[in-house]
């Protein structure tokens, strides 16, 4: 027997959002964003599914996820974000076939010295107003200039990121999108015109930005991007269930003391389960009392401070024992964007912050 923990991958719902974000951008391909782990869901898990429900191409944020990708042999084009982060990955990329994203002059000198002989297939970045990464609109020329002298390399389009599309409504997702169709007037002819600016946000509420290729990551595994709405307002369905079981319960008198520090003392009589998670698993500490939880289908709160690898639930007033399921987090428990909300992060952080300690499991 081992920890009763699992996180548990749905195939369905990963499938149903890819399916959303088609119906949005029904003229586009979809490049999905698995970076970090596929935000913390199992790329292994995910990439898979997703490669079979038709997703167009997988968007990581260095080589080594690129290479996590490539093993897994799906046949699908493979986008370094960030481009290359040394010159010795540039060989790599190139024997691969992976897209490169290329944003600063030292990246170009790298793939001058070591792959002005080898194909390769590059975005260039241009920076529309967030001031990550990207070259500013006016050294486009410039770039381009530089890049015809390589016959071997294809400038599949220009690429670029909106700083406020989880604000669909801001002005200045219209401002970026301007300067993006700006440069796409000047430079479109030197590309393959496989453009792309959108993010989730963008996909879901700003169809302006819809280019040959979206870019969502967020919205594929069920969650909002949009703060006043959970990814189930919008048509989504949770990818994740984060679940565990009572494994002892204990039966407390009023005033007496639960868990660390013994912070938390009971007002009345009251009956408590303990949950196999916790913050070592990556549940956090500061939901530790009066956080919403599901025990056995019930809704309920947790008590008193959570530990590396237990937490306290109050099975008072519900009918629950050893061996009761808990639902964390995700489907079949509080949402995700809710828990994020109550810690004022958002749901990028709390899917990311599920340990790998916590095995995946497609269901
Ligand atoms: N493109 C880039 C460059 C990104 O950094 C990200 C995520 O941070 C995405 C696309 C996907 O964004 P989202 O998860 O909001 O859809």
């Amino acid at each position: 027997m081992t920890r009763p923990i699992v996180a548990e991958i749905s195939r369905s719902a990963l499938a149903h959002n890819l399916r959303v974000a088609r119906d949005h951008a029904p003229r586009s391909r979809i490049m999905t964003a698995v970076k970090a782990n596929a935000y913390g869901h199992d790329v292994q898990l995910c990439a898979p599914v997703l490669a079979a429900a038709g997703v167009d191409a997988f968007a990581v944020a260095s080589l080594e996820e690129a290479e996590t990708i490539h093993a897994l042999n799906l046949g699908k084009p493979i986008c370094l974000l960030g481009g290359p982060f040394a010159a010795e990955e540039v060989s790599v990329a190139a024997e691969r076939g992976y897209w490169l994203v290329i944003h600063e002059d030292r990246q170009l000198r790298w793939l001058e010295n070591r792959a002005a002989q080898q194909d390769l297939q590059v975005f260039i970045k241009v920076d529309t107003g967030m001031h990550r990464l990207g070259f500013a609109p006016e050294r486009l020329a410039e770039i381009f200039a530089k890049l015809q002298v390589y016959p071997h390399w294809q400038v599949l389009g220009l690429m670029s990121h909106l700083a406020r599309a989880d604000h669909p409504e801001d002005p200045f997702n219209a401002q970026q999108i301007g300067i993006f169709d700006q440069a796409l007037q000047s430079f479109s002819g030197q590309t393959l015109g496989q453009h792309s600016l959108a993010n989730s946000g963008a996909v879901l509420a700003l169809p302006a930005a819809h280019q040959y290729w979206v870019r969502p990551g967020l919205m594929l595994y069920g969650l909002s991007p949009f703060a006043d709405r959970n990814g189930i307002d919008i048509g989504l369905q949770p990818v994740l269930s984060w679940r565990s079981e009572i494994v002892a319960t204990r039966q407390l008198q009023a005033g007496e003391w639960l868990g660390y520090g013994a912070t938390w003392q009971a007002p009345a009589a009251c009956r408590v389960g303990v949950v196999a998670a916790g913050y070592g698993d990556g549940y956090p500490r500061q939901l530790g009392t009066d956080t919403a939880v599901t025990v056995a289908g019930q809704p309920t709160r947790t008590l008193a401070r959570v530990s590396m690898d237990m937490l306290f639930v109050d099975i008072t007033h519900i009918q629950a024992d050893i061996g009761s399921v808990v639902h964390l987090m995700g489907a079949g428990g509080p949402a995700l964007e809710f828990m994020a909300a109550g810690l004022d992060t958002i749901p990028y952080e709390m899917s990311c912050r599920i340990q790998m300690r916590v095995p995946r499991r497609l269901g």
